[in-house]
């Protein structure tokens, strides 16, 4: 498989430490060499290639950006350059290493008890037990505020009833983060797989996301310890917090997935030939397109560059994250889709990775706070009004 050349428009690596570069070449290998070849066919039988996990878990995927209990410890950059090219293979692989670290590994890493983390967080940098994230209900998406997932305080257990769903790797996870409401507000508490009371189903038929595991949980009088309450996952606050830190992967993971259709259209018309002698890329309108492409792609990588900086300084907050993920996840769409009619009806074949990543990124626009939802959340902190209702 040709090595990925990378996309930079405008010196881009200058900005990068040695180290950052090393964090990418590195993970641009584990892609180009392992992960890449397996994605098709992954999609195409809606699977999860769960060969790829202890290699992931010995390169220091997981859980990359946090510090200590074997952790990589990364900078935000190069962990957004980790989850660029993860994404570059597909959004199903980043979405579980996402999972992994930022909806799993960070809760328990900020508002987990000492024994907590001592227990889980060693096994989860170490691939050796996978994690879910359990927020959203059947009713409940956008607005996980109304959950009806209930948790009562009985002696020394709490007892869980209710429904999450759309829970990516539910199915193999052997520990879940779900969100319960409490007679004191909404509360996190880890649920081990093999609870009585808790059982999981997956979701069959997705047309997006397939090389991914999606499950509905399923918690019916589920008697958990008193002790698995996260002690300091105490109101929704503390569920977004863990979505901020998933959020900004994304908007570094999709400018992978739009790097690799921007790539494969720019080296597909350069050859291909109509009309007259001259390939594609020498018509205007097509060179139109792929001028678009590379200047939201450079734009994007700089949003995502800056947003980095800030999160390591401590001043990256929820609104700014909001429009990194929309506008990134906006035009590595839009990639997608002017790729895909640049390789006409090539495009639409498992041939080429374009129509996967378009597939794809339908979800990566709706999970993590849809694209409405992070307009709103930009419109509230430019006007002061929040129009959610
Ligand atoms: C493959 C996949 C994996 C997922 N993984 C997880 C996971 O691991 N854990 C988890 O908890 N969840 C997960 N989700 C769920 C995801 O976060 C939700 O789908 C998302 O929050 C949107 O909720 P919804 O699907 O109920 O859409 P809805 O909230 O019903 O929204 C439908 C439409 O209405 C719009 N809308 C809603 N409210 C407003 C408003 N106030 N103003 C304007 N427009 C509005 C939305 O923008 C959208 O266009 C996953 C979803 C998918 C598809």
């Amino acid at each position: 498989m040709p090595r990925f050349p990378g996309v930079d428009y405008m010196h881009f690596d200058s900005l990068l430490t040695e180290e950052e570069l090393l964090v990418r070449t590195t993970a641009r290998r584990f892609v180009d060499e392992t992960a890449q070849p397996l994605m098709r066919d992954a999609f195409n039988h809606a699977t999860f290639p769960t060969q790829l996990i202890p290699e992931m878990a010995s390169l220091g995927f997981f859980g990359a950006n946090l510090e200590g209990y074997g952790c990589a410890g990364m900078n935000n950059i190069e962990y957004g350059l980790l989850m660029q090219e993860l994404e570059r293979a597909d959004s199903g692989l980043r979405s579980f290493v996402s999972v992994q670290g930022a909806l799993v590994m960070f809760p328990i890493h900020a508002y987990g008890s000492p024994e907590q983390k001592q227990h889980w967080l060693p096994k989860l940098q170490a691939g050796q037990a996978i994690g879910c994230f359990g927020l959203t209900e059947p009713g409940f998406g956008s607005n996980p505020s109304g959950m009806l997932t209930k948790a009562e305080l009985h002696g020394d257990c709490w007892i869980l009833n209710g429904e999450k769903t759309w829970i990516t790797n539910g199915s193999i996870a052997d520990i879940a983060i779900v969100w319960a409401r409490t007679p004191q507000g909404i509360q996190g508490f880890l649920v081990e797989k093999g609870t009585p009371g808790y059982s999981v189903a997956d979701l069959h038929g997705k047309l997006s996301m397939r090389a991914s595991i999606t499950s509905s949980l399923h918690f019916a009088n589920c008697a958990i310890p008193k002790c698995n309450a996260l002690p300091q996952a105490k109101g929704l606050k503390a569920a977004l917090g863990c979505l901020s830190q998933a959020r900004f992967g994304i908007g570094w993971g999709v400018l992978g997935a739009a790097m690799d259709c921007y790539e494969t259209a720019r080296a597909y018309v350069t050859t291909r030939r109509q009309f007259d002698d001259k390939p594609l890329a020498g018509h205007q309108l097509v060179q139109e397109k792929l001028a678009w492409m590379i200047t939201e792609i450079t734009k994007g990588q700089l949003l995502a560059l800056h947003a980095a900086k800030l999160k390591d300084a401590g001043k990256l907050d929820a609104a700014h994250i909001s429009m990194l993920k929309r506008n990134n996840v906006a035009i590595a769409l839009e990639c997608a889709r002017l790729s895909r009619d640049l390789l006409g009806a090539n495009g639409i074949m498992d041939d080429y990775p374009i129509m996967r990543h378009m597939c794809n990124l339908e979800t990566v626009k709706t999970y993590e706070g849809t694209d409405h939802i992070h307009t709103l959340v930009i419109g509230e902190r430019v006007t002061g009004i929040a129009a959610y209702r």
